[in-house]
């Protein structure tokens, strides 16, 4: 019995004793990325030296460049890029969209989304049918949309307190044009994804159905747009409307991912992946998405080196390429690392915007989210919970292993997401130096003890 009483004095002891150590070292982290970190610095580097950054484009390959030359200046022990073929699509000239109310001209505020084939040179002038769903759409019929401009005016349901699942919710819409077709629509428009109400049009990939032969162009509308042609259309349903755009897309560039890595002193051969995507929509310059997920990941391979704090396993940071319209830096990594000796044990992705840290969400059931949630008195002092639920679109290619995401506050998210209005000025930088603590502290506690093994 007294060996039992011992027993139970030393683990315990020894837990308060490990979490102690854990909470200076927790507190040493977020002390560096808030005094002397360059999460801020770099950010402003990418959006106003590389700025926008799609896929194919000339900024792209000046991003791979930019992310090498962070990857030094943050002391990594080795950078290398894995090479991926990706979509070139490229918007051309400025859309146009004119609707005549009484003898007035207004324009509304639209975007092409990503991916889809441009007008014919002359644009479109039609009707607009307004529909709110695909049911809708299938109820009003061939004979009434047949020729015409589909107008899906769905809302953003605001009910949602993560802003992302209501986005997961709409976001079917955007790929709507290849259900419009079949009903004889010429083009389709769909209202933004967003929680606010400005005059931003939002783009974002928008898919052609492969069954379906023909194709139209798609356009997104802002929000106050989409509002104000609905009301145009409640008073006159004949209203017509004159679409425009000049968007294409070209043969496969070669592109790469950018990864670098500081050397495990211990198991060196297992890895911890942290990253984001370092490719963003062309309008604005991707500064939430995902310019903050970069600068955080690259961040944490330097308050490593920094602190020196002599990380066990292999931490490797990745600057995913072609997130936003074709995953395919996701995937070629994934058959790269399938192909080498080392052994992937978990990975976070930071894609949710550069704002306060909220929670580290963990892919898991309820027995392995019991064993890191014995992390959370550790990150109380930050205001940050885990929870269950999390992962990323590049890492979820990484089959297998524990995924994880940071996830900031989302209110604001959708204000910026996919607009020219996603620049540097919008990120707040405490809000963007708590992000990588955070992330920095996780990979930290998940370096010392490993992932839940059962
Ligand atoms: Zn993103």
């Amino acid at each position: 019995m007294r060996f039992f009483i011992l027993l139970l004095i030393f683990i315990t002891t020894n837990f308060f004793a490990q979490q102690n150590e854990d909470s200076l070292q927790i507190r040493k982290i977020y002390s560096y990325h808030l005094t002397k970190g360059r999460t801020y610095a770099n950010l402003r580097s990418l959006c106003k030296e590389v700025g926008a950054r799609l896929s194919g484009s000339k900024q792209a390959v000046k991003a791979i460049d930019w992310a090498k030359q962070a990857m030094i200046k943050a002391g990594v022990d080795s950078i290398y890029l894995v090479p991926c073929m990706v979509p070139h699509w490229v918007r051309g000239k400025k859309e146009k969209c004119e609707v005549n109310n009484n003898n007035k001209t207004e324009t509304l505020s639209v975007c092409a989304l990503g991916g889809s084939i441009g007008t014919p040179v002359n644009g479109i002038k039609t009707k607009v049918i307004e529909v709110s769903s695909f049911e809708e759409l299938e109820k009003i019929g061939t004979e009434k949309i047949k020729g015409n401009i589909v107008f899906y005016n769905v809302s953003f349901d605001k009910e949602f307190i993560h802003t992302g699942n209501a986005y997961g919710k709409a976001v079917k819409y955007r790929s709507g044009a290849s259900m419009a077709v079949k009903y004889g629509a010429v083009a389709s428009i769909t209202k933004s994804m967003t929680t606010s109400d400005n005059d931003f049009p939002h783009t974002g990939m928008m898919k052609y159905d492969s069954l379906v032969k023909q194709k139209i162009p798609a356009f997104a509308i802002s929000a106050r747009g989409a509002e104000k042609l609905s009301s145009l259309l409640s008073q006159n349903k004949n209203l017509e409307m004159y679409l425009y755009s000049d968007c294409v897309t070209l043969p496969d560039e070669p592109s790469y991912s950018v990864v670098g890595e500081i050397h495990g002193k211990e198991i060196p051969n297992e890895v911890i992946v942290v990253g984001g995507h370092l490719d963003s929509w062309d309008l604005g310059e991707g500064a939430h998405d995902d310019g903050a997920g970069i600068v955080q990941s690259i961040e944490v391979l330097a308050a490593f080196k920094k602190l020196n704090i002599k990380n066990k396993r292999t931490i490797r940071c990745i600057a995913y390429m072609n997130e936003e319209n074709g995953t395919r830096g996701g995937e070629t990594y994934t058959e790269s690392a399938s192909k080498e000796s080392k052994k992937h044990i978990a990975a976070l992705e930071s894609d949710m915007g550069g704002f306060s840290p909220r929670a580290i969400g963990v892919d898991a059931k309820q027995d392995t989210l019991t064993y890191y949630k014995k992390w959370q008195p550790l990150f109380e002092p930050y205001y940050v919970f885990i929870k269950q639920g999390g992962g990323g679109t590049d890492i979820s290619k990484l089959k297998g292993i524990p995924q994880f995401s940071f996830e900031p506050d989302s209110q604001r998210y959708f204000d910026f997401h996919h607009t020219a209005d996603d620049v540097f000025e919008h990120v707040n930088k405490r809000e963007l130096e708590l992000g990588a603590a955070t992330i920095s502290s996780f990979i930290y506690l998940l370096d010392k003890y490993g992932t839940y093994t059962k």
